[in-house]
């Protein structure tokens, strides 16, 4: 029996289900209960009633949602140091100050936060639905973080001020794509339809014909005509794309854009924190019911 194999019969003897990102490596992708953003296994893990344990293959925030949305369960991050460093760059201090700033403005962040600072918000949003989150909220200058990208993005779709908090949060994978690597791929692929994510920069989704969510890109690339596809999002997408579209060609837009953090969970992680049930990942119940609320305001939404 392989570990795939062992994994599978394990999972089953546990009443575990495997939720895991888009940009986790493809054999863990393989053995997945569901693959997907964060707000497709946000909802899957507040949907699993049945499920006694989740194993949540991503990284940190994602696991501690999880954990907030299933407080009876027993969420497991196969590697603890799995960390997502956009998140680590808001402080609850930095909300706080930018708050005694703009004391009118709602406070918006994206999923790709700690706990800590979810629980200081008004309601959180993803990158598939925080277009939408800014215009159900009656106010024009929202205090928006960790990612300066996204935030310039919402606000040419909505209109709305949004001031990033912090100044300058960004994802340091996404950072990696340069437009002049497009220029290049396009002149060896000249009918190819450009999509990237929104935590590009600036520059990236202007050479863009697409800029949605790994969700919406997946979408988009099954119903478009296209038949070629420059990909500006982490590597780990194109298992799905290739898997879901086997006809159609994808390529990386920077073959190195790869988080090394998302593809800290291995195979023998995954093994070794089901089976000794460790890595658990716990948050105080007081900051999960206002963290919980956070989520909850954006799954109305
Ligand atoms: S791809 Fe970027 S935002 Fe996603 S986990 Fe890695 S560093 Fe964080």
């Amino acid at each position: 029996m392989d570990l795939s194999e062992k994994i599978l019969k394990l999972k089953k003897e546990k009443k575990a289900v495997i939720l895991a990102h888009n940009y986790q490596r493809s054999e863990i992708q393989e053995i997945a209960d569901y693959v997907g953003d964060s707000i497709e296994l946000s909802r899957k893990a507040a949907q699993e009633k049945d499920a006694e344990m989740i194993v949540f293959s991503a990284v940190d925030f994602m696991a501690e949602s999880a954990a907030i949305l299933n407080p009876n369960k027993k969420v497991l991050l196969p590697c603890l140091g799995a960390r997502c460093p956009m998140a680590q760059m808001l402080t609850v201090d930095e909300i706080k100050r930018a708050k005694t700033k703009y004391p009118n403005a709602p406070v918006v962040l994206y999923v790709n936060t700690l706990a800590s600072c979810k629980a200081h918000c008004d309601v959180c949003c993803t990158s598939a639905n925080a277009v939408e989150v800014i215009n159900s909220l009656d106010a024009e200058t929202i205090l928006f973080g960790p990612d300066k990208n996204l935030a310039e993005y919402v606000s040419e779709k909505t209109g709305k001020t949004l001031i990033p908090i912090p100044e300058n949060g960004f994802c340091p994978t996404h950072l990696l794509f340069q437009p002049e690597d497009v220029t290049v791929l396009k002149m060896e692929h000249l009918d190819a339809t450009v999509m990237v994510h929104p935590e590009c920069s600036t520059e990236m989704r202007k050479v863009a014909d697409y800029v949605g969510s790994t969700s919406k890109m997946c979408r988009f690339a099954k119903e478009s005509n296209a038949q070629t596809f420059i990909v500006g999002t982490e590597e780990g997408i194109l298992h799905r794309l290739r898997k879901e579209n086997p006809e159609k060609k994808f390529y990386l837009a920077y073959e190195e854009a790869i988080c090394p953090n998302m593809k800290l969970t291995t195979l023998d992680r995954l093994y070794t924190s089901l089976k000794e049930e460790k890595n658990v990942v716990k948050v105080p119940e007081v900051v999960a019911k206002k963290a919980r609320a956070s989520l909850e305001r954006m799954f109305e939404v």
